[in-house]
């Protein structure tokens, strides 16, 4: 999975549109100059409203700004959408280069997408944890992107409205959702040690003078009760007729619309994924036959055929490496996964734009694993980051039963999702379509979907030596991306029941109980975010097949993939609309 950090939408300012007043540049005409033009002052004005969102992608002028998310602000966020919309509809986007016409589409949706979010999804009314500042306090502290006493002076000025911020939070909430309240609640307390502890040991490592140290440590404390007061707030609301923490049909169908901006509705996706599962069960079966005797000899094998799965895959999970030799065991694996990629002319790695692995910065811990750290729009140039979580220190059971799902199959399909050809190849190639607009609104459908069909590419293209195994194990794990899907939309639109889901998630997905419940856990406290895997993978196959078809003789894998990624992080809808175009224009 990727890193990134959400935040609430924030809003200050209005901001009128701009002339058409600027020079064409080389490759598009005047429409697009002053298109660009118009989309550096749209971002200007949108970090002014957004200082969170900002900070967190590498914009820190508004560092010290906390707004407080009263109506005021909520109708300043409305203003600016609407302004911004009339403004767009003064462009003529049919003329535009194909990457402008892609960012007009995203920018179009984001402002229609923010009045939703204001007019009615109305999340600031019944989610608690939507109200949450420790996000980017904490962000502040630990990104070394300036000195220190410059990122911990912006801290303490920020911190001056924290205690107007949460008593907004408390006059706005109305039925909240009880999962949501707890959510807040854990959360806030979890995150009170950067205000009691972190912020005081940051302190000391500057020679900021003493008498302005304690000002800052008096306001550190003011923040600390502050949030306490909340979390107290919360335990004692009166709530007699909570919201329920399902979203329903009609909000689901919009927030999918807006969030993944697929060209499928979300019931038509379930409807896939439902069909894709049946497949796929259906795949695994025949390969647990075939597995079955050399794992087995001449036991008799289950008749149930998704028990008799169950056993070849809990089989196979036991060859696993030992808990310190995982961080080696991924770096060991990406040279390997380069030269395949290479020698089966998959798709071009850029050598200039090496991928640096590290050992999990010491903030990050706890997510075992790997994941990869992308430098943000603003900070382009720097690193991507693959980081390696070590399980040092970990209980024996926690260990195993961790390496038991990272497999030996498995951590190998972990490097390919992450790094090669996943997410890292992916943004390389999304830099070198520099597009702020692409990088900050980016699609999280088309990012993880691309990394789920860069795994199913790899496997097609002979990876693992087509071994049963491996693709056994690979099914296992895109059976997750697809009951992801088919979870959140039943117990969100259809009412899906905890014992039902556990259900599905143990019997059907093959899951442990304890990965069953933390999915539960999420699936209440979140909506839609779990269908962007399946949803971007199946838009990307689909896409695949039809470009196909489109170049005939003409189709090479490797041009496939490397055209659908030089659009950067575009909707997998407007891709298509480009890479199928009758007439290709230049990018
Ligand atoms: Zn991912
Ligand atoms: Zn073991």
């Amino acid at each position: 999975m990727i890193k990134k950090l959400l935040f609430f939408l924030l809003l200050t300012a209005i901001f009128a549109a701009c002339k058409k007043d600027s020079m064409a540049p080389v490759n598009g005409s005047v429409d697009d100059a002053a298109f660009n033009d118009y989309e550096k002052h749209f971002l200007d004005e949108f970090w002014k409203l957004n200082p969170d969102w900002g900070t967190s992608v590498g914009y820190h002028k508004y560092d010290s700004i906390l707004l407080i998310p009263d109506k005021k602000y909520r109708t300043k966020l409305v203003d600016f959408a609407k302004i911004q919309l009339d403004s767009l509809g003064k462009f003529q986007p049919t003329t535009f280069l194909q990457t402008n016409k892609m960012d007009y589409a995203i920018m179009q949706n984001q402002m229609n997408y923010m009045i939703w979010q204001v007019q009615q999804l109305k999340q600031y009314e019944w989610d608690p944890s939507s109200y949450n500042v420790i996000g980017t306090f904490a962000y502040m502290l630990n990104e070394h992107y300036s000195p220190l006493s410059k990122r911990l002076t912006n801290f303490y000025q920020k911190m001056a409205n924290i205690p107007a911020y949460y008593k907004e939070a408390e006059k706005d909430l109305k039925n909240p959702v009880p999962e949501l309240m707890d959510l807040a609640i854990e959360q806030h307390l979890g995150g009170l040690g950067v205000f009691e502890a972190d912020f005081a040991d940051s302190l000391k490592k500057t020679n900021i003078p003493e008498a302005t140290k304690k000002l800052m440590l008096d306001r550190a404390k003011l923040s600390a009760d502050a949030i306490k007061g909340y979390t107290e707030f919360l335990k004692t609301m009166k709530n007699d007729h909570p919201r329920s923490f399902r979203l329903g049909k009609d909000l689901y169908e919009d927030k999918f619309k807006y969030e993944i901006q697929s060209a499928k509705t979300a019931q038509q996706m379930y409807n896939a994924a439902v069909e894709r599962k049946k497949f796929i069960h259906h795949e695994m079966a025949k390969l647990s036959v075939k597995l079955w005797p050399k794992y087995f000899g001449t036991k008799p094998m289950p008749s149930d055929s998704l028990e008799m799965i169950g056993k070849m895959i809990d089989t196979l999970s036991a060859s696993h490496v030992k808990p310190d030799e995982f961080q080696s065991a991924i770096v060991n694996e990406l040279p390997k996964l380069r030269a395949f990629v290479a020698q089966k002319d998959l798709i071009t790695l850029d050598p200039t734009k090496p991928l640096e692995v590290r050992k999990e910065p010491g903030y990050m811990a706890g997510v075992a694993g790997a994941s990869m750290s992308s430098p943000g729009p603003y900070d382009a140039g720097q690193n991507s980051y693959f980081n390696v979580g070590s399980l040092s220190g970990w209980p024996a059971e926690k260990a195993e039963s961790f390496l038991r799902e990272y497999n030996q199959y498995i951590l190998q399909i972990l490097c390919i999702h992450e790094a090669i050809p996943g997410h890292y190849a992916q943004l390389v190639y999304a830099n070198k379509a520099p597009s702020m607009i692409k990088s900050i609104f980016g699609n999280t459908a088309m990012v993880e979907g691309w990394a789920v069909y860069s795994e199913q590419m790899m496997l097609d293209a002979g990876f693992g030596d087509n071994a049963p195994e491996m693709w056994l194990m690979w099914y296992k794990w895109n059976l997750r991306s697809v009951c992801n899907t088919i979870l959140d939309y039943s117990v969100h639109c259809q009412n899906m029941q905890k014992q039902t889901a556990l259900a599905l998630l143990t019997h059907e997905a093959f899951q442990q109980q304890a990965e069953a419940e933390g999915k539960w856990k999420r699936v209440s406290v979140t909506s839609v975010q779990l269908d962007s895997y399946y949803t971007g993978y199946k838009e990307i196959m689909d896409l695949r097949d039809d470009y196909k078809s489109k170049m005939g003789d003409q189709y090479k894998l490797k041009d496939f993939n490397e055209k659908f990624l030089s659009y950067g992080n575009a909707p997998v809808k407007l891709i298509k609309d480009a890479m199928l175009a009758k007439e290709v224009k230049k990018n």
